[in-house]
């Protein structure tokens, strides 16, 4: 699957909004293409006291329960429909998740695919 067929599932789900007196959601979207050929989509959760979490968690906690773990590629965008990098958090949670995930393809932005390892040069084990 090609990134721009993720950029357009990522999109698609994108939809930003204030759910709460103080919190919003949906204003990043992402699609995660995982080892079996599955496309996960998640979006932001954004409460105060840190609470909430990036759309890459929401997409990976799909992923998890339906039983994969091992990510391909990820591709971010925002509400404005901007391709954006995952924050570091994220890239280290990537990672985390399966020993091999530092292979996977990261479309951070216009025309440009990194991997985990790019991102995450010197990691610790
Ligand atoms: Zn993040």
């Amino acid at each position: 699957m090609k990134f721009e067929e993720l950029y357009n599932i990522a999109k698609s789900v994108l939809n930003p909004k204030q759910i709460s007196k103080n919190s919003y959601a949906g204003s990043v979207a992402v699609a995660i293409l995982s080892d079996n050929g599955k496309v996960y989509k998640g979006v932001c959760i954004d409460t105060p006291c840190s609470m909430g979490f990036c759309a890459e968690h929401a997409a990976i906690a799909a992923m998890i329960t339906d039983g994969e773990s091992r990510v391909k590629k990820v591709i971010a965008v925002y509400q404005d429909g901007t391709i954006i990098p995952p924050c570091g958090r994220c890239r280290e949670f990537i990672c985390q998740i399966h020993d091999d995930n530092y292979k996977c393809e990261v479309m951070v932005k216009d025309n440009t695919v990194l991997t985990i390892n790019d991102l995450l040069p010197v990691r610790w084990e």
